[in-house]
C-alpha cells in the first residue's frame, strides 16, 4: 500500500559537536534492521560520516540522510554536523523536518553550539526531542544536566524517561510512564533503590499531563484509574500545541534507551502534514499556500550536490502532493518545466531509486542540473515561490591563490564549482585588487573545502588576507594644463589642455565637463580629452588606486591644424589631470563596514577593547536577553579574520553581521604605511 503521510515522521538530530549524533543514528539504523552491524566512530565505519574528510577528522561535514522503517512507520532521519563551521546544513535540515532531537552529552551538558543549534529548531517552529546520551560515562549527572536544559530552555522540558543509575552504575533506563526498566534487552519492575527517584519524576509527569485536559483533570483529583493511552494522547496534543519537550535519557553507543526513543518519536512527532497552511510569495505578495496529500505538489530543494556515480543529486523534502517518475515539475525561479527521470530515497551514500514519493517524504532526483538549494518545485498548474533557506551569512573572508601544482583557472572553476553546493561558501573576483577572494564559516570551513576540491578536482589553494580596495581622492579644488608637443620627422603630435580638478561629495563617483569657448578644442577631440582623464583616474598618484569623488571641466586648451589628433590630446588631458593631483590634497579612502555583533554581557569589555584597536567607532549598544548587541562601524581591512578572533575572544558565544557602508579617509599614520607598501611592491 502506498505509503500515507500519516505514518511518516521526518526528524532531525542536532547537538554540539561530540554529543553523539553519529553514534545514535547507527544505532536507529541498527535496530531498525536497515543494518546488519552498528558501525563505530573510531572506525570510520558509521553510514552518517562516509566521505573521506568525514572519516579522517570523525566529525560530520555534510547531512546525511537516511530513510527506513520503525513499527510500520516510515522515518527520514537527517544527521547533522556539531560544528559551527557548517551551521548551514543545519538550517538546511531543519527546514525540512518537523521534529528534532536535540542530543546532550551528559558529561558536559549545554556546550556553545547547543545554543546555536536549538536556535534554528526554534525558528522553525520543531517540536522538540532532547536526549541525554553518554549516561555510562564516569562524569555523568542527568539531574544536573535536566536543571541546566530548564534554566536554558524553559520548565516546559520533562522527562519521559530517566536512568538507572550512571558512570559504571549505569543499569539501563527507566520508562517514567510505565514505571519498567529498560536494559538494552529486557524490560522489568523498577528494583526498590529506584523507586523513590522514579516517583518524584512520576508525579511531575502526570501533574504535567492532566494540566492539558481538563476531563483528566478531573479523573486525577478524584483518584480515577488514568490508563497510559490516555496520558500518551493528551501529551500528544501538550507536545505540538503548547510546546511542551520531552526528555530522555541514554546511552547511544551501548543503544541503551534508544529503542524506546524511538518508539515515543513514533507516538509523539507529528506527522509531515500537521501543519497544512504555509506561506508562499507570488508577485511580491505573500500568500497562504494550502497543503494536501492527494493535491498539487509542492515541494522545497534543500541541499545540491554532485555525486560521483550518479551526477548532480538535488535533494528536497515533499510538503504537498506527490511526484513520480516521469512527472513534469515546475520551477518558478527559472520559469520552466522538467522532467524527473530519477527519483531516489537516500540511505547515507547509498541512493535507492524508487518509482514515486508520497506527501511529507524526503528524497532526491538526479541530473536536474537546472536546480539549485531553496528552489520551490510545484506541479505545472501553481505558481508561486516558498521562502527560500535563510542560510547564514559567511564572514571569514581570504584571498585564495592556488598551491604549487597547482593552476589559477582550475582552482577557480573548482571553487565556483564547489560553491553551487554550499551556500556558506562564497567566491568573487575582485577586479580592482585582482584577487579570488573566498568566504567561509571559519577557519575549519575552509579548510575542509580545500581537501574536497583535492579529492574532487585535484587542485588546492592557499589563503591569504585579502586587500583592501582602498581608493584615492583629493581635497582642494586646482587648476592645470598640460601641452603635449612631439615633433620627429613627419607628422608631429600636438595637444593642450587646460583643466579644473575638484573634489565631488563622498560617493558621487566621476563627473567630466566641457567649457570650452570659441573652438580652443575642437569638438571631435574632446571625447578624447575625457577618455585621457578617465584613463589616468584609474591609478592615483598616491598608491595607485582609483581615484573617486571628483569632477574635471576642461575649461580651456590649444589645437594644431596639422599635428593635433585624439591621442595627443588624451596624453595631454592624462598628464595634466596627474599634474594637478599631486596639488590637489590628494588622501587615501578606506571602505568602512557596518557590523553588528551580539555577545553575552560578560564579553562586553573585551569586545570594546579589541573594536578600539580595530579603529572602530562604536554607533550604539542595546540588550537583546542575556546579550548584548552593538553596532560599530569599523575599517573593512580590519575585518577579514574577525570570525576567528571574535571565536576566540568569546569561546564562540559571539557571532556578527557587516554590511558595507561607505568609503572614509584613512588615518594619516596609516595612510603613510599604506603608500610604502604600494611603493615597495612595485
Ligand atoms: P556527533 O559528533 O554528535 O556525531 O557524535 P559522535 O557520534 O561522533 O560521538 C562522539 C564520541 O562520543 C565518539 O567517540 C563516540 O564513540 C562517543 N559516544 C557516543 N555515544 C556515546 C555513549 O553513549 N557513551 C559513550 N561513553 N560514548 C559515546
Amino acid at each position: 500500500m502506498a505509503i500515507q503521510a500519516k505514518d511518516i515522521r521526518n526528524i532531525s538530530f542536532i547537538s554540539h559537536g561530540g554529543a553523539g549524533k553519529t553514534t545514535l543514528t547507527e544505532m536507529f539504523l541498527y535496530n531498525s534492521g536497515s543494518i546488519e552491524e552498528p558501525g563505530n566512530v573510531e572506525q570510520g565505519n558509521t553510514r552518517s560520516d562516509f566521505t573521506p574528510e568525514e572519516k579522517e577528522h570523525q566529525y560530520s561535514i555534510d547531512n546525511s540522510y537516511f530513510n527506513f522503517s520503525w513499527q510500520d512507520k516510515v522515518i527520514n532521519l537527517i544527521d547533522t554536523p556539531g560544528y559551527a563551521d557548517f551551521q548551514g546544513e543545519v538550517v538546511s535540515a531543519l527546514r525540512m523536518v518537523e521534529s528534532s532531537v536535540l542530543l546532550i552529552d551528559a558529561t558536559s551538558g549545554i556546550e556553545v553550539n547547543t545554543n546555536n543549534v536549538w536556535s534554528i529548531a526554534e525558528e522553525n517552529n520543531l517540536t522538540k526531542f532532547i536526549f541525554i546520551n553518554k549516561m555510562d560515562e564516569e562524569e555523568a549527572d542527568f539531574d544536573q544536566v535536566l536543571q541546566d536544559l530548564k534554566d536554558n530552555y524553559g520548565s516546559n522540558l520533562f522527562p519521559l524517561t530517566i536512568p538507572a543509575g550512571e558512570g559504571k552504575d549505569f543499569e539501563g533506563i527507566i520508562d517514567v510512564l510505565s514505571k519498567k526498566l529498560i536494559t538494552d534487552e529486557n524490560k522489568e519492575d523498577v528494583p526498590d533503590k529506584f523507586s523513590a527517584h522514579l516517583e518524584d519524576y512520576r508525579l511531575q509527569l502526570i501533574e504535567t499531563i492532566v494540566e492539558l485536559d481538563e476531563e483528566l483533570m478531573m479523573k486525577y483529583l478524584e483518584d480515577e484509574e488514568i490508563t497510559d493511552t490516555e496520558l500518551i494522547e493528551t501529551l500528544e496534543k501538550g507536545i505540538l500545541e503548547e510546546n511542551l519537550i520531552p526528555v530522555f535519557a541514554g546511552s547511544a553507543l551501548n543503544n541503551v534507551g534508544v529503542k524506546t526513543l524511538m518508539d515515543y518519536l513514533i507516538d509523539l512527532a507529528p506527522g509531515p502534514l500537521s501543519e497544512s497552511n504555509i506561506k508562499g510569495v507570488e508577485d511580491e505578495q505573500e500568500k497562504d499556500i494550502e497543503l494536501s496529500e492527494d493535491g498539487s505538489l509542492v515541494g522545497l530543494v534543500g541541499k545540491t550536490m554532485v555525486d560521483p556515480y550518479i551526477g548532480k543529486l538535488s535533494i528536497f523534502r515533499i510538503l504537498g502532493g506527490s511526484v513520480q517518475k516521469g512527472d513534469k515539475i515546475y520551477i518558478p525561479r527559472i520559469n520552466d518545466e522538467l522532467s524527473i527521470s530519477k527519483l531516489y530515497t537516500l540511505n547515507g551514500s547509498e541512493q535507492e531509486e524508487t518509482d514515486k514519493l508520497a506527501s511529507g517524504q524526503i528524497g532526491a532526483v538526479a541530473k536536474m542540473d537546472e536546480l539549485e538549494t531553496s528552489d520551490t518545485l510545484l506541479s505545472p498548474e501553481l505558481d508561486f515561490e516558498l521562502e527560500k533557506i535563510n542560510f547564514p551569512e559567511p564572514m571569514l573572508m581570504q584571498a585564495a591563490t592556488p598551491a604549487a601544482d597547482s593552476d589559477e583557472e582550475k582552482m577557480s572553476s573548482a571553487l565556483n564549482r564547489y560553491s553551487l553546493e554550499d551556500p556558506t561558501f562564497k567566491v568573487n573576483y575582485n577586479k580592482e585588487v585582482k584577487e579570488l577572494v573566498i568566504k567561509g564559516m571559519g577557519n575549519i570551513h575552509l579548510s575542509v573545502i580545500n581537501d574536497i576540491c583535492q579529492r574532487k578536482f585535484d587542485v588546492r589553494f592557499e589563503t591569504s588576507t585579502p586587500s583592501v580596495t582602498y581608493k584615492e581622492t583629493l581635497q582642494k579644488k586646482v587648476e592645470s594644463e598640460h601641452r603635449h608637443k612631439k615633433q620627429s620627422g613627419g607628422r608631429g603630435q600636438f595637444g593642450h589642455v587646460y583643466l579644473r580638478v575638484a573634489p565631488l561629495p563622498r560617493g558621487e563617483g566621476f563627473e567630466f565637463e566641457e567649457e570650452i569657448f570659441g573652438g580652443a578644442i575642437p569638438n571631435q577631440y574632446i571625447p578624447a580629452v575625457e577618455k585621457g582623464v578617465r584613463e589616468a583616474k584609474e591609478e592615483g598618484v598616491l598608491a595607485g588606486y582609483p581615484v573617486v569623488d571628483l569632477k574635471v571641466t576642461v575649461y580651456d586648451g590649444d589645437y594644431h591644424d596639422v599635428d593635433s589628433s585624439e591621442m595627443a590630446f588624451k596624453i595631454a588631458s592624462s598628464k595634466a589631470f596627474r599634474k594637478g593631483l599631486k596639488r590637489a590634497k590628494p588622501v587615501l579612502l578606506e571602505p568602512i563596514l557596518k557590523v553588528k555583533i551580539v555577545v553575552p554581557e560578560r564579553f562586553m569589555g573585551d569586545i570594546m577593547g579589541d573594536l578600539n584597536s580595530r579603529r572602530g567607532k562604536i554607533l550604539g549598544m542595546e540588550p537583546d536577553g542575556n546579550d548584548q548587541i552593538i553596532n560599530a562601524e569599523v575599517p573593512e581591512g580590519e575585518m577579514f579574520e574577525y570570525t576567528t578572533d571574535l571565536k576566540s575572544i568569546t569561546g564562540g558565544y559571539g557571532y556578527f553581521t557587516t554590511e558595507f557602508s561607505h568609503y572614509d579617509k584613512v588615518p594619516g599614520e596609516v595612510q603613510q604605511e599604506i603608500i610604502e607598501r604600494a611603493n615597495d611592491d612595485d
